[in-house]
């Protein structure tokens, strides 16, 4: 989508500082970070969010996953422990319309998150 700010970011329209990349998805570093790493993974294809993939596109979420345990990894995270998210829509708190899951971690995490 040609006014989308992550599309924009996926065509390198605009700059981010990637962190990992697959065929699929891209990953990079949250503007605004919540914790020591914070880091989006978002697919290469728009999707608005959650609720807009296609039970035939569902693998998109098998990729993100792939991927965020990949950053996990690199951002010495995996073992440690970290938080995924997937805010979705108003209410949960998305304010992009591109489907991407939070990679967090570097910080103990509290629960419920608020
Ligand atoms: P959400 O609130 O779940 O939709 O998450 C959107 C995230 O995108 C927020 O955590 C923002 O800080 C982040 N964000 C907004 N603009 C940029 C940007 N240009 N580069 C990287 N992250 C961004």
């Amino acid at each position: 989508m040609s006014d989308c700010l992550f599309c924009k970011i996926v065509a390198g329209e605009i700059p981010a500082k990637v962190v990992a990349e697959s065929d699929t998805s891209l990953a990079f570093y949250d503007i605004a970070p919540e914790a020591p790493v914070h880091v989006l993974v978002v697919p290469k294809r728009h999707f608005d969010g959650v609720n807009d993939v296609a039970d035939a596109d569902r693998g998109v979420f098998d990729d993100l996953m792939a991927l965020a345990r990949e950053v996990a990894t690199a951002e010495g995270v995996r073992d440690t422990g970290y938080r995924l998210v997937f805010n979705v829509g108003e209410q949960g708190g998305q304010t992009v319309s591109h489907l991407h899951v939070h990679v967090l971690g570097g910080r103990q995490m509290r629960w419920p998150s608020g």
